[in-house]
């Protein structure tokens, strides 16, 4: 859908997402969450996992967390193909 207001004026920038979190040791934001997705269980690491949708790494992946991106647990683990029964943590 176009936008076609503010034709006159100075523009109004987007809305700035939150950088993601970082998980410990490693240096590139950009790049692996297409790596992880493609191998999910990459994402699970002994001290932290990685959120699929928004790369944040945590402790555990909370149902709290996964509510903000509109999806339940479950929804995630099929998704994103962990079998139902792997705990996100
Ligand atoms: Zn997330």
């Amino acid at each position: 859908m176009p936008l076609t207001s503010r034709q006159s004026g100075p523009p109004v920038p987007p809305p700035v997402p939150p950088m993601p979190a970082r998980a410990p040791g490693e240096r590139s934001a950009a790049a692996p969450l297409a790596r992880l997705r493609a191998d999910p269980r990459q994402a699970v690491q002994q001290d932290w996992i990685r959120c699929l949708v928004c790369a944040a790494s945590f402790r555990q992946l909370t149902n709290t967390h996964l509510r903000s991106h509109g999806m339940t647990a479950d929804e995630y683990k099929r998704q994103f193909g962990y079998n139902r029964g792997r705990p996100l943590m």
